[in-house]
């Protein structure tokens, strides 16, 4: 037996044995939705259940909610290959994720690549176990496409800095207990005079005010800083060359975002839902294009998998993110809008059994804000054009 073989059967006993029952159904509610039963971990986070509590302290214990960071910060130390027969083997037993989160997602890359070896070793495991839950405090008032004309400012104090500002569209900042934040600390310089600080949200002068979504949902924030003490041992990376650390960390959140456009099950889906008529849909036309969204879908995963092994490789992923966010926007929301046409009239309800109270409707209404989130796509289309295409600006 080869090493990954073993691996896989040891793989397959561990998690036999420790994944609950309950744990198993699929990813549940849409990931793109935000809410329902996805574990985001956290101080503030409120288990839905005694399994969904276990089954983060197992994985995170091996390391598994992020399999490849070195164990050293609370990773699964796993090759590319072991990391994929993990996910293989999740996948089998359709293992609902241990754990999603801002700081597997986004600032963890960030950290192990710009971070000091104080700062992972104090921040990584606590993302690990799901300990700690990280917002994003980038877009201000009147900085979100133009990030680089960011106003919130940094004074420097000797061993620390005073912030004050005003951050908005602060996904989940009530929820959250630490923020990565972009801080002006040269007025002078755009693009050099940002820096990349990490600060607990519960400093004092942090307050929060939510935002509602179209979805009804109210994820969002406006965030203001009031004098907030940041010690210098939690500015990452060098003073006024946060850009690069910002640009780095937003092209894992656009490729993060792409996955949105992982294809679901639509076919089961649209039979479990219609029924059939000699094994088939009835309504032709629907079953076309369930079969075109399945092979377009198809199509994206195998390009986003070989664009992620490429990057874990050692290629640099960069301006392809935008790519893969751009596109993976269209998928889900073409997904989306055949979910609600399998679904019909009942993916209107707002609240009741069919729609599980309104997941439908709120997670279609949810994938509007692809296009805008993490970079608009009319952004991304000037990215692709200028450094992919060569373009001129
Ligand atoms: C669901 C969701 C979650 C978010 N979560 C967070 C978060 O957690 N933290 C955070 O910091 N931010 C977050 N954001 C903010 C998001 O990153 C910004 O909304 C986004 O970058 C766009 O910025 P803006 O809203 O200021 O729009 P603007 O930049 O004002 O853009 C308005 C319009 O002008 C267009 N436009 C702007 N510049 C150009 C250009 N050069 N060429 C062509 N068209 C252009 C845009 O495409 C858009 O249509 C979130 C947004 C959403 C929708």
């Amino acid at each position: 037996m080869s090493d990954l073989e073993a691996f896989r059967s040891e793989t397959r006993a561990w998690l036999e044995e420790n994944c609950p029952a309950t744990m198993r159904s699929g990813v549940g509610e849409s990931l793109t939705s935000g809410e329902g039963d996805i574990c985001w971990g956290g101080r503030k986070f409120q288990f839905k259940s005694e399994d969904q509590k276990l089954w983060l302290e197992r994985m995170g214990s091996r390391g598994w909610t992020v399999p490849t960071w070195p164990t050293e910060y609370g990773g699964g130390g796993l090759s590319k290959d072991e990391a994929k027969i993990l996910q293989e083997e999740l996948r089998r037993i359709k293992a609902k994720p241990a754990l999603v989160s801002f700081g597997i997602w986004m600032l963890g890359p960030a950290l192990l690549k710009f971070g000091t070896h104080e700062q992972k070793l104090e921040h990584l495991p606590k993302i690990a176990r799901g300990e700690i839950r990280w917002c994003q405090g980038y877009s201000e008032p009147n900085a979100g496409s133009d990030l680089a004309s960011l106003a919130t400012k940094a004074e420097d104090k000797g061993d620390h800095y005073i912030v004050n500002g005003q951050k908005v569209w602060t996904s989940y900042a009530d929820q959250a207990d630490w923020i990565f934040c972009l801080v002006r600390t040269n007025p002078d310089d755009k693009h050099n005079g940002i820096s990349f600080v990490l600060f607990d949200m519960e400093s004092e002068g942090v307050s929060t005010k939510p935002i509602q979504l179209i979805s009804g949902y109210s994820p969002f924030c406006e965030t203001f800083f009031d004098n907030v003490t940041v010690s210098k041992t939690n500015l990452v990376g060098e003073e006024n060359k946060g850009w690069t650390i910002a640009k780095y960390l937003l092209t894992h959140e656009r490729t993060g975002i792409s996955d949105m456009g992982m294809p679901a099950p639509l076919n089961s889906l649209a039979v479990e839902k219609l029924g059939t008529i000699d094994g088939e849909l009835e309504d032709k036309m629907l079953r076309h294009q369930i079969a075109e969204h399945e092979i377009d879908a198809a199509s994206f995963v195998f390009t986003m998998e070989r664009a992620k092994d490429e990057a874990k490789a050692g290629g640099d992923m960069g301006a392809f993110s935008s790519m893969l966010k751009g596109y993976g926007t269209e998928i889900n929301k073409a997904r989306h809008e055949l979910i609600v046409k399998v679904n019909g009239s009942d993916a209107f309800e707002w609240e009741g059994q069919f729609s599980n109270n309104g997941e439908i409707a709120r997670s279609w209404l949810r994938t509007k804000a692809n296009s805008i989130e993490g970079g608009t796509t009319e952004v991304q289309l000037n990215i692709i054009a200028k450094r992919i295409l060569d373009l001129p600006a």
